[in-house]
């Protein structure tokens, strides 16, 4: 038989999706099984964006569509990020994907060279280091244990930058951590950014409007204006406006940057389908009460499992102020056995799979994002199921010796 490409034996399937499925299997044998594991929003878009789609169905030109976006997409979006202070960009700064992924992916690509190097924080969304792989760049991981709340320091990026990446990768608010960088955080960072112009810096921030306690959504680009010809910001509508199937991802930067996505995807995709964008636009110019309600029902939420990870001996858990996950350190509970099962924990993998299988609840071990002390709890679920999962969890430490 012929052979794959060397890139595939680099590109891994996504291990949270292997405990979602594990989550889905049990249940199919009849357990009950509350699942905190996979990161979807868990809501839908309203009625105006299901509207639009139907009446783009309706009037369907069955044409190609522009490799960037429609222009009514493309303005739909430049209106909405200027709600967030990202202002003073044009079409021509524009780029879309298939979801932020796909805007990621293609960025991995228009950027890098094999053997280029990228810098990110660790924990890091699990595509990052997946995608750096496929390309073959080198990685260099920045760690941000519990201990510094799970955030970079700007000493940290002054010595990562230093070495001249090709590329810095940040991401706030941050999957899986929660943590979202204050102004002034933001500030000092982009200090040491101006400093090193050889290396661009993505911002995937797709969470950001989901920030609670006030503190806000910030950028480079708000600290340093003049930092716009080499931060490219990533956004997408999937976990805003509950629609992660539809797939629409952007960014916002350099136009030679926005131009080589552009190209990538005259080469691949071609467009976003036209109802797609339909919808899209209403969900992005639309009334926007689905995502404010929903950010104050996550911030709910995320008090109530502070509440509880924060009543655990031995548990240290930073308090997230944004996205919708937990990332406690669990690593008290390595070394220990598990009284009813019989089962030791050696580790995170198995404590989220012992955890899996004697209390039905699916959280990922923190080695999926680069971080063995860690398990991520992402509190989507519907309401009435986060109270007992917690309590579960608590009486699943409560068993331990
Ligand atoms: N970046 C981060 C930090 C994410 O958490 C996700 C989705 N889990 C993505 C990008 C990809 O989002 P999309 O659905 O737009 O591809």
């Amino acid at each position: 038989m012929p052979q794959l490409a060397r890139r595939i034996g680099r590109a891994k399937p996504s291990a949270i999706m292997q405990i979602a499925e594990k989550a889905k299997r049990l249940k199919s044998e009849g357990r009950d099984i509350i699942s905190f594991s996979i990161g979807v929003p868990n809501f839908l878009p309203g009625e105006h964006v299901y509207e639009a789609a139907r009446q783009a169905l309706a009037h369907d030109s069955g044409q190609y569509g522009s490799n960037r976006g429609s222009d009514a997409m493309l303005d739909a979006f430049l209106e909405h990020i200027n709600k967030i202070g990202m202002t003073g960009y044009g079409r021509v700064n524009l780029a879309t994907g298939v979801g932020a992924k796909h805007v990621l992916y293609n960025l991995a690509e228009a950027l890098l060279d094999e053997g280029d190097t990228i810098a990110f924080p660790t924990p890091y969304w699990t595509s990052y280091l997946d995608i750096a792989e496929i390309v073959n760049a080198k990685v260099e991981l920045l760690p941000c244990g519990p201990a510094q709340d799970y955030k970079l320091t700007p000493a940290q990026l002054e010595e990562a930058l230093a070495k001249k990446p090709r590329v810095f990768l940040f991401n706030n608010p941050s999957n899986p951590t929660g943590m979202v960088y204050t102004k002034d955080e933001i500030g000092a960072l982009a200090d040491v950014i101006a400093k090193y112009p050889d290396t661009w810096v993505i911002t995937d921030d797709i969470y950001n409007r989901m920030v609670f306690d006030g503190v806000g959504y910030h950028n480079f680009v708000h600290a340093r204006p003049e930092l716009r010809d080499r931060v490219i910001f990533v956004d997408s509508l999937s976990k805003t406006y509950g629609m992660p199937g539809w797939r629409v991802g952007f960014m916002a930067g350099p136009e030679v940057v926005a131009q080589a996505v552009v190209t990538m995807n005259s080469n691949h995709i071609t467009n976003l389908p036209e109802i797609v964008q339909a919808a899209a636009v209403a969900a992005l110019s639309g009334p926007q009460d689905v995502p404010e309600a929903k950010c104050a029902e996550f911030q709910a939420k995320r008090d109530q499992v502070m509440d509880v990870m924060n009543s655990i001996p031995g548990v240290v858990c930073p308090r997230p102020q944004g996205a919708f996950y937990v990332f406690p350190d669990v690593s008290c509970a390595f070394g220990k056995t598990h009284g009813p099962t019989g089962k030791a924990i050696a580790n995170d993998v198995d404590f989220c799979s012992v955890l899996l299988e004697a209390k039905g609840v699916a959280c990922v071990p923190g080695s999926a994002f680069g971080e063995p002390r860690a398990m991520r709890i992402s509190y989507t679920c519907p309401t009435p199921q986060l109270e007992p999962g917690m309590q579960r969890i608590r009486e699943f430490f409560g068993e331990l010796s």
